[in-house]
């Protein structure tokens, strides 16, 4: 199996840094649907994180024949009832910023005295002979009542983490890293990868 090329299928460019940077020891060249003009058009519309990754991954995979790994990231809130979970990029509607999802969070939010949170993150790695992986990492927080720190992107301003006592927007990449949803899943991919290469 050549392990060298991956693709990852999205064009979030605050993802596509993050997998770089997690990826960087494990494969040579790291594409993304940011490299190329035309991909087919994926509707994300899986009850599950695992369901959404699967699916986008299958496709992209499928398209260009090359393994391909595929993410569905969100927030999952307690006192939400564990919204905006998977329409947590469009939790404001479907053309929403990340700015427009993040205010619509805090007015959600305010008064609410249970602020605890989690981000999830499902990867789904597909190989072109029809394998497929998923692997689930998490990252538990608390809702800050106001937005601090530019780092990051999506809801990290108001995602706070204990142990540091900074947002997650307020933490260095690296930090960021070792720490959060998307990394915990990266680390069970990359075991996966250890003793399958
Ligand atoms: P996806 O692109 O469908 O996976 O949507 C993920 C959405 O969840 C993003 O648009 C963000 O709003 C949010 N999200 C996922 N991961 C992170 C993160 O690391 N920080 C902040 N927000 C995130």
């Amino acid at each position: 199996m050549d392990f060298k090329n991956i693709i990852i299928a999205t064009k979030n460019r605050g993802k596509v840094d993050e997998f770089k940077l997690l990826f960087k020891d494990y494969f040579d060249n790291i594409y993304s649907l940011l490299d190329f003009d035309s991909t087919p058009e994926i509707v994300e519309d899986q009850p599950t994180f695992a369901g959404n990754a699967l699916k986008k991954a299958e496709i992209i995979g499928n398209y260009f024949d090359k393994i391909t790994l595929s993410d569905d990231s969100g927030l999952v809130v307690d006192a939400l009832n564990g919204e905006p979970g998977t329409y947590s990029a469009r939790y404001a509607g479907e053309n929403a910023t990340d700015a427009d999802n993040l205010n619509k969070l805090l007015s959600e939010m305010k008064s609410v005295s249970n602020r605890k949170a989690r981000f999830v993150c499902a990867l789904a790695l597909v190989f072109p002979d029809g394998k497929k992986e998923v692997f689930e990492g998490e990252c538990e927080g608390l809702i800050t009542e106001i937005k601090r720190g530019a780092n990051g992107f999506g809801y990290d301003p108001v995602f706070y983490i204990s142990q540091y006592e900074k947002t997650m927007a307020e933490l260095d990449p690296k930090t960021k890293n070792m720490i959060s949803h998307r990394s915990n899943a990266v680390k069970k991919l990359i075991n996966f990868l250890k003793v399958t290469k």
